[in-house]
């Protein structure tokens, strides 16, 4: 398998120079464009890597799936009442839907989504940045990671469209925490600083009928976790879901840290990182890597 992966890397990593690193907060827009890693984690506990799979970074909306994680075993069936499971077909921060649908996102995945998942946890914990970091250090089986406090204070200052969301959302009642208590939550979850074997290992439980090899947990049950999987199939990669559906066929969750998350169900999670993104948001480099690792190996769920 390693040799595998160090054939996908050499192959995509010419694409680094022809997408663009995020460049909406000053603190993401300095990274080194020139990186790459990918970091496979099998349901026997074995773990592949090549590249700059140890490096850190800001895994930004991948985040939003363990916060959905954390609010389904909570509020189960419940908290689709205030959110959708419908794709968008719109770019991850955009606002437009949220008026002609009275303040219901239209899925846990875009921004609007995830702030009021972010809510929904907030009503739950008294320290809600806090637990959602135990989780993962639990889930990741990494007692070290933690949130980059210049990410999120950069990404606070910048706010005004996540805010705007948040306060429409308010207005049609769909909000029941200070909204500017929530943004901050939301942004230290999205800037925690994790690596591709970190996540791998964190999303382990999702390749794995909801079972934690790391925590020793039963995560979710089997049943959520083909949800959490149809939902990231079909909305993960929000616009882009269509093509990413398209190219590599496996649910998968990107971030404009450039991670990109995706789960081979009962077999293997990923993750893959290169910091240029295209235009919908999504790693360039990364995107093509894990078409490449799917195709070689058949892994696509559409059979
Ligand atoms: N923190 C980013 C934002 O809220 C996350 C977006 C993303 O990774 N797609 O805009």
């Amino acid at each position: 398998m390693e040799e595998l992966l160090r054939s996908i890397e050499k192959k995509v990593r010419p694409l680094i120079g022809l997408g663009k690193v995020a460049d909406y907060i000053p603190a993401l827009a300095n990274i080194d464009p020139n990186q790459f890693g990918i970091a496979i984690y099998s349901n026997d506990g074995k773990l592949y890597h090549t590249g700059q799979a140890k490096k850190n970074f800001s895994i930004q909306s991948i985040s939003k799936i363990f916060s959905l994680t954390l609010a389904m075993k909570h509020y189960g069936e419940d908290m689709w009442e205030r959110v959708g499971r419908e794709p968008s077909g719109n770019p991850f921060n955009s606002l437009v839907q949220l008026e002609y649908e009275k303040g219901i996102p239209r899925n846990p995945f875009i921004n609007a989504g995830a702030l009021v998942v972010s809510d929904m946890n907030h009503s739950r914990f008294a320290s809600p940045h806090y637990a959602m970091r135990e989780f993962i250090r639990r889930l990741a089986g990494n007692s070290k990671l933690r949130s980059d406090k210049v990410v999120s204070n950069s990404e606070y200052e910048f706010r005004a469209r996540n805010a705007s969301m948040a306060y429409l959302m308010q207005a049609f009642g769909n909000f029941e925490n200070d909204v500017e208590a929530v943004l901050h939550n939301y942004f230290d979850n999205c800037a925690m600083r994790m690596n591709c074997i970190d996540l791998a290992k964190a999303f382990s439980f999702l390749a794995n009928k909801g079972y934690s090899h790391h925590s020793g947990e039963q995560v979710l049950t089997r049943r959520e976790t083909t949800q959490v999987n149809g939902l990231l199939a079909t909305s993960g990669l929000y616009d882009e879901a269509g093509n990413f559906a398209y190219r590599v066929g496996l649910p998968g969750k990107s971030g404009v840290g450039g991670g990109i998350i995706a789960i081979v169900p009962n077999r293997f999670s990923i993750c893959v990182w290169s910091p240029e993104l295209n235009e919908s948001g999504n790693s360039l480099a990364g995107m093509a890597a894990l078409e490449a690792l799917s195709e070689s190996n058949g892994w696509s769920v559409f059979g």
